[in-house]
């Protein structure tokens, strides 16, 4: 088993800026030379080769942002056995990267070091600041000589709380406690499937939906829906033997099992669970041997009545090399996917984070950060962290300045010009219409107000003639757009929930354009 001993040796250990120096000076040079200051050069080469390895690995998992900001800056100091010793800048460092990325710390070292492997931290002090080009979202100064962090660091993690065990007590689900219906923010993007997942945890194997499939792009929460009907069914009981798998994950055991002749444990202890969640099945594309034991796994599990439960990245009819007989088992059961969320429901989204990490956001800020990253959540996640970050250790408060400065480096330029095509997703998002009819000759009520709205905005936001926005709201006259410029300051005179809409859809506008 892996024993991180993060929390006794943070601060023990004696940071010796001299020694480290020597060794980063030395490490060019031809072995044999000898200790220096009492550490091995070698040392030192094999922690900063370990620590490489480990980010290449990391580097697939997270973000490029939120490794920018919280993996390049950790300096591999020391291997000794197989304890990898690294620094890092701060308490506050330490403290965030045990919160949010503990369990991919640990199955990375594990990976790279074996069972055995332990990582130990040491937090940079004043005295012994390391000579390292940071990433330049974490700008200098790393720490600033009056921290007055405006954000409240979390309390480190329980390390208890990672990889729950099981029921059973025999094994480790791999579950992360962290992934809850309770944090999971509904939407209209996630409607079906978070409803399918929560129908299958309260009745694993009981339901029509097995197994249930969920698909849909990267950072979009199939990871945490999955893994939510895992915790969920093993809190309340419902299922005593719950497995989480990346179909890597088992691909890799597989093979281990067939080359060191454990290939029956390797099924029967598959075969054993209430529910069997394998993420990301697209990676089991093309490996034959491992999807035919996989299709057995399966056939047994369904058969007992046990719940199967699997993610992949696209529809599975678009899975390709995967086998037809797999494939035409998702039919039994409910396959749903998880699209890109909307405004409303990426706004949810960082108001409950920043609640659950008792932090404050201003409202502008939450509004600027939604409106300009919309594809997944996880970079969502990733540019309130690093805003988060620059606020703590710059010591800078946390306002709509220091979400634009953080925003350019991540979504590179958010000066985007308004355009009639930004005006009429806009609105169509704010009043959920489809944004086709605005095109379209309908008279229904909310596309007529929709319309007029756009037009409107359109005539006040661009320098677009008139007859160009009669153009793009499928061909309109120019009379039209005036009539619509007319009538929409005309409600907006006499009724003030009117008004609020329209400004508040202004709104949004400038935060994604500055105009
Ligand atoms: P995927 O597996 O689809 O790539 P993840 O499940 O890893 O995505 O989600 C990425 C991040 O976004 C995770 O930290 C997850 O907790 C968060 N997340 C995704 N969807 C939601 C949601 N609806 N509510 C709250 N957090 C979410
Ligand atoms: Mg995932």
């Amino acid at each position: 088993m892996l024993t991180i001993d993060h929390s006794t040796s943070v601060n023990n250990i004696v940071d010796n800026r001299a020694d480290l120096m020597n060794n980063l000076a030395s490490s060019s040079a031809p072995e044999g030379n000898g200790p220096i200051g009492g550490q091995h050069p070698s040392e030192l080469e094999q922690a900063q080769r370990v620590w490489a390895a480990c980010l290449d690995l990391i580097k697939e998992r997270v973000n490029s942002q939120s490794f920018k900001t919280w993996f390049e800056p950790v300096v591999p100091q020391n291997l000794q056995g197989g304890t990898l010793i690294v620094q890092v800048p701060s308490q506050f460092f330490y403290d965030w990267l045990e919160e949010h990325y503990y369990t991919i710390i640990n199955t990375t070292i594990t990976r790279v070091l074996g069972p055995d492997a332990a990582l130990e931290y040491s937090v940079r002090t004043e005295e012994s600041p390391v000579d390292v080009d940071y990433s330049p979202v974490i700008a200098s100064p790393i720490r600033p000589s009056q921290p007055v962090p405006p954000v409240q660091p979390l309390p480190p993690a329980p390390r208890s709380s990672s990889n729950v065990t099981s029921r059973d007590m025999d094994f480790q689900t791999y579950l992360n406690p962290r992934y809850t219906f309770d944090n999971f923010i509904k939407g209209d993007s996630n409607q079906l499937a978070r409803a399918a997942a929560s129908a299958v945890s309260n009745n694993p194997g009981g339901t029509s939906f097995n197994p249930l499939v969920i698909y849909g792009g990267t950072g979009l929460g199939k990871t945490h829906l999955i893994q939510a009907i895992g915790n969920h069914a093993l809190s309340t009981g419902k299922a005593r033997r719950v497995m989480y798998v990346s179909s890597e994950k088992f691909t890799v055991e597989f093979v281990d099992a067939i080359q060191t002749d454990r290939i029956s444990d390797f099924s029967s202890f598959y075969r054993s669970m209430d529910i069997l969640i394998v993420d990301d099945i697209q990676f089991f594309s093309g490996k034959e041997k491992t999807q035919d034991n996989f299709f057995h796994t399966f056939n047994e599990l369904h058969q007992l009545g046990k719940q199967l439960v699997l993610s992949s990245d696209r529809p599975p009819k678009e899975l390709k090399g995967l086998d037809d007989r797999l494939l035409s088992r998702f039919q039994w059961g409910l396959t749903s996917d998880i699209q890109a969320p909307d405004l409303e429901t990426r706004i949810a989204i960082l108001r409950k984070k920043s609640e659950d990490d008792h932090i404050e956001l201003p409202q502008d800020v939450v509004e600027f950060i939604a409106a300009n990253v919309t594809s997944n959540i996880r970079e969502l996640e990733g540019c309130l962290i690093s805003v988060l970050a620059r606020a703590s250790l710059e010591g800078r408060e946390i306002n709509l300045d220091l979400a634009r400065d953080v925003l350019k480096v991540v979504v590179g330029d958010v000066r985007t010009p308004i355009t009639i095509e930004s005006i009429q997703r806009t609105v169509c998002e704010y009043f959920s219409v489809p944004e086709d009819m605005l095109r379209a000759k309908t008279r229904k009520q909310e596309i007529v107000n929709a319309r007029q709205i756009a037009m409107y905005l359109a005539k006040e936001l661009t320098n677009a003639s008139l007859k160009t926005i009669g153009l793009h709201f499928g061909g309109r006259d120019h009379s039209t757009v005036i009539h619509a410029y007319q009538s929409v300051e005309d409600q907006m005179r006499v009724d003030s929930k009117y008004q609020t809409h329209v400004t508040q859809i202004k709104r949004r506008l400038q935060l994604l354009g500055h105009v």
